[in-house]
Order: structure tokens, then sequence, then C-alpha cells
């Protein structure tokens, strides 16, 4: 590898810690065929719910030069949200990542100032592709590749200084950039906090979740109403679960924080369930538009809102 490439990596690594990404890491499109074997596995054995979009476009996962043709380099980057949030007992609680400014715009946008560096170091036309969750890419996989975090018992990805409160994103590029492949430890041990701590037992064992099970995908990709059993299982969680990053003991000790661009709603922070019931579509676009919650639809809000009213009086609560 050139020196100039060599120097084209650390280049953009400074632009990426200007612009406050928590990390940034290159890695060479070659197949991975362990992480397609996970992919199918999830699906092969109905653990992926109804989210049907798992099941298709495999093709893609496994070769991400069909997402841009002439791909060279797979730049994987992660962003901080890891704010402070004091939640009031008594009140629907909603996951952290959700009560800030929804990450496919944030991250989007930056990747874009990102690109705009890029290309004016590189001083010659690129072809790129920039996605945050918008592309069968198997986002993990690669963060894991360049060498940026190892995926938890938890099945999130777990970045040294930065803890797991993370949204990935990347930049596919038709350019070589030396591949950042470091050897990290597994940070997890003999640690299984995350397996004991859900409600659910959606981590079904170590670093394998049945998505069906899981709280944040009840609340946020089931589309139907809920089945007496489903309605259950979420408790409080209006939108969203953050128990298995709560008591992770990588989250107590990061140096890393919330990337500025994210701005807490402070009104979202606590707010009451007989306001999310009453809320009219208005009352909703007002509140929410902007943040992920906006995406789900107010008829899917105020359904969480009426299981997690019931679970409340239930378990006395409220
Ligand atoms: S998000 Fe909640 S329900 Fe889902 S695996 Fe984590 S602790 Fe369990
Ligand atoms: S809670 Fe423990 S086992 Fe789970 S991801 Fe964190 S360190 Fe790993």
């Amino acid at each position: 590898m050139s020196d100039h490439s060599t120097d084209l990596a650390h280049n953009i690594r400074k632009a990426a810690a200007q612009l406050g990404f928590a990390a940034i890491g290159f890695s060479a499109p070659l197949p991975q065929t362990l992480a397609i074997l996970r992919a199918t596995a999830m699906v092969h054995e109905h653990r992926n719910g109804e989210m049907h979009y798992l099941e298709s476009r495999m093709e893609e996962r496994a070769d991400p030069s069909l997402l841009l043709p002439g791909l060279r380099t797979i730049i994987s980057t992660v962003i901080s949200y890891n704010y402070p949030l004091k939640r009031q007992a008594g009140l629907p609680k909603i996951s952290k990542y959700a009560i800030i400014d929804d990450y496919h715009t944030v991250v989007r946008s930056k990747l874009e100032e990102l690109l705009a560096e890029i290309e004016i170091l590189v001083a010659e036309p690129l072809h790129a592709r920039i996605t945050v969750d918008s592309s069968p890419l198997l986002e993990k996989n690669w963060a894991e590749e360049a060498g940026i975090g190892k995926t938890g018992k938890n099945t999130l990805l777990k970045v040294p200084s930065a803890g797991s409160y993370l949204f990935l994103g990347e930049i596919l590029l038709d350019r070589e950039i030396p591949s950042s492949k470091f050897t990290l430890p597994n940070y997890c041990g003999s640690c299984g906090d995350c397996l004991t701590h859900c409600p659910t037992g959606a981590l079904v064992e170590a670093g394998k979740i049945d998505a069906s099970k899981c709280i944040s995908y009840l609340t946020i990709e089931l589309k139907r109403e809920f089945t007496a059993e489903e309605a259950a299982m979420i408790g409080d969680w209006m939108f969203g679960c953050d128990l298995c990053q709560e008591v992770c003991p990588y989250n107590q000790q990061t140096s890393i924080t919330a990337n500025k661009a994210f701005k807490v709603r402070e009104e979202l922070v606590n707010i009451s369930m007989e306001r999310v019931l009453n809320l009219t579509k208005s009352g909703f676009r007002e509140l929410f538009y902007g943040t992920p919650i906006f995406r789900i639809g107010l008829r899917r809000l105020k359904r969480n809102a009426r299981a997690v009213e019931n679970n409340m009086k239930k378990s006395g609560t409220i």
C-alpha cells in the first residue's frame, strides 16, 4: 500500500473525528460467509418475526459490490447518542434513541459532510453510496471487519470508550483505502447480565436473538395489533427497549458521549400516557415529527400506549 493511501486513511480519520464520529474503519468487500450463514439462520429459524424484508436481497448482503459497481472499500462509522436520561417512575418508557432527532437524517447528513471531505482529499471524481439502515448491508459485520468494535452477547455492537448507544452508518466507495482490521478482544467474558435481565427471553443464547420476542421489535416493527401475549410482553415500554444496554457494564464506563447534533426533545422525556392516548393526528405530528417515533404513526403508538396502560394497571404501577 502506498504512503499516499495510508495518508488518505489518516486524513479521513481526522476529518471523521472533527465531525464527531465516535469511530471509523475501512474494510475491503471480501466475502463474509459466516455473517451470511448467521443472517440466513435467523430467517430459517423464524427469529425474524414478521420482518420479511430480512428474507430478501440475501445476494446483496453477501456481495455489497452489487450495491455499488466498482466497490473497493466499505467505510464503517459509528456516532454516539449516549446522553444522561432520568426517567420518572409510573410513566411509559421510550427508548433513549427515540427521544432525539431521527438518526437516519442526522447520521446521513454527517456522512454527506464526511464524503465531501473525502472528495477534497482524493481530488478526483468518486463513486460513492451512503447508507444509514437503508440498504441490505450487514452493518455490524462490516464494523467488526473494520476493527471498530465487537458484537456483544446482547447482539449489539460495542465500541471501546463508546459502549453501545451508537448509530451505524457506511460509505461505499470505489476507491481503495487500506483496511483497518485490528484484533479486538471479546468484551463480554463471563458476564451475562443482558441475558439475565431481558424480560421476555428474546436473547435465546449469547449473541442470538429471537426478534419476535423482543420488545423493540414488538413496539416498533410489528405492524398489526398485538395478541394478548404480545401486549403483556412489552411491560411499560411504549417505544423500543433499552434494558439489555442499561445493564451492560460497558455503558457505565464510556468517555465518548452523544454527538452534539442530537438534541434531546425534553417534552418527550417524561410524556404521560394520557397525553399520548388523547393525541390527534396534528398533535402527533407536532410532537413527534423528526423523531424515529414519527415513523410508526399514531395508530401504532396508541396501540403500544394502550398495552402499556393495561400492564401498568395490572402491576399496580399506576
Ligand atoms: S431490547 Fe429488551 S426485549 Fe429486546 S433483547 Fe434487549 S432487553 Fe430483551
Ligand atoms: S451485559 Fe455483559 S454479556 Fe451482555 S453485552 Fe454487556 S458485557 Fe456482554
